[in-house]
């Protein structure tokens, strides 16, 4: 007998119907001796309306009031799918953050969970019941509801995975796996068997969207393997785990790509000590996170310094450099969101070289141009023009031969 988490998205309960086909799958478990705890999303498309509902009532909402409304379609899934397994004879019990309980840390839309108290979910694991658990939500240590930042209900899965010493951790959602790029983009992406949690971290912080980048921090922390697997069919799965001799032998297991990107740059910075800081602290005490940063060589006292935001957060973060681009005495600020960031990466850069020159190449070949470039051990990211990533992503797919079978 294992302790399994299953945990489903919200394309797997966007109705009542998919529902009942989750509730198959719990059961199947169940019946097969094992003691499961189900973590659910809220049904598609929900939480983008709860969202669209807090703004069209104010523009900055009350964070707190914000959580406790976006979390509400959590409440929904749990409850309904508690129904159904009830109704069709099985011991059910759907239990919300607060409930568990999940204790996070006090920053709303993306609490980070400190404490599970696993105590309630192991006193209905031992009476048989199945537990489902509300995704995304926790609540802090004043009682207030919290939310995990948009697709935190990987991360509850993960964290509860973690927390009770699970087995396993399946991962369902509305792909079959983990791809060696977007199928969507390519069709020619092959699905991997097996990723390592560095790759599959770098890709989800790359653009991937199959799983929220905090959960898979946190599965390799405390060693949780994960399934990435489809709701609707019981083919492929990718499992999410420890690197191994294999995986270092492919040079690369993917190519990402996100167009949620906006590149500033702050023209003519005085260069002393003082600047960056007098540039990034703004930015940072509002929260927005700045991803790649290039310093140019100083010429005559004076530099260039670019960045890149998240696009939702380029207006914003516009603002706040304005007011500190003139603090520091540079000469101004220009903004471009008309950009795509690529990235590559594989643990097997580390033994393999040329894999930098290889994909600089393959972009000159294709006649795109990079502005920029980051890279850390396992991953190379350039920020290109926006219309070029689909043509960046095939090109480097097919330069790296990622379309081979292993
Ligand atoms: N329902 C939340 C969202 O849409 C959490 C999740 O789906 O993981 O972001
Ligand atoms: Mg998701």
């Amino acid at each position: 007998m294992a302790l399994i988490v299953q945990k489903f998205g919200g394309t797997s309960v966007a109705d009542t119907e998919k529902m009942r086909n989750v509730a198959a799958k719990v059961i199947r478990e169940k019946k097969a001796g094992n003691d499961v705890v189900v973590v659910l999303s809220a049904m598609a498309g929900e939480t983008n309306r709860l969202i669209a509902l807090a703004h069209k009532v104010s523009e900055l909402p009350n964070e707190r009031e914000y959580d406790s409304l976006i979390s509400t379609g959590e409440q929904v899934t749990v409850a309904l799918l508690a129904i159904i397994l009830d109704s069709l004879g099985y011991q059910a019990k759907s239990f919300l953050g607060f409930q568990v309980k999940i204790l996070t840390d006090k920053a709303h839309k993306k609490a980070r969970i400190e404490l599970i108290d696993t105590k309630e979910i192991k006193k209905e694991l031992k009476k048989g019941t199945i537990v489902v658990v509300a995704g995304f939500q926790g609540v802090d240590e004043d009682n207030n509801i919290t939310t995990l930042g948009r697709g935190g209900s990987d991360t509850s899965a993960v964290a509860i995975a973690a927390a009770l010493k699970a087995d396993r951790c399946d991962i369902f959602t509305d792909v079959d796996g983990v791809y060696t790029t977007d199928p969507n983009v390519y069709a020619k992406a092959r699905r991997l068997n097996k990723v390592s949690y560095d790759e599959m971290l770098e890709m989800a912080m790359t653009g991937a969207k199959v799983l929220q980048p905090r959960s898979v921090e946190m599965a390799k922390k405390y060693n949780v393997p994960v399934y990435v697997k489809s709701t609707f069919s019981d083919e492929g799965g990718t499992l999410v785990t420890k690197e191994d001799k294999e995986m270092e032998k492919e040079v690369l297991s993917g190519v990402t790509y996100d167009k949620d990107q906006a590149k500033i740059t702050v023209v003519h910075v005085p260069d002393k000590p003082g600047v960056a800081a007098g540039l990034f602290m703004p930015l940072s005490e509002r929260n927005i996170s700045v991803d790649m940063i290039i310093q140019n060589a100083s010429a005559e006292g004076y530099t260039d310094l670019t960045f890149t935001v998240s696009k939702k957060e380029m207006k914003e973060a516009q603002k706040i450099i304005n007011a500190a681009a003139k603090a520091v005495g540079a000469k101004r600020v220009e903004v471009d969101d008309d950009v795509a960031k690529i990235s590559i990466i594989g643990v097997g850069m580390v033994s393999h070289s040329g894999v930098a020159a290889r994909m600089f190449k393959t972009m000159s070949n294709e006649g795109i141009n990079i502005m920029m470039i980051s890279t850390s051990e396992i991953k190379i990211s350039c920020i290109i023009k926006r219309k070029y990533t689909e043509l960046a992503v095939t090109a480097l797919h097919d330069a790296f031969g990622l379309e081979k079978k292993k």
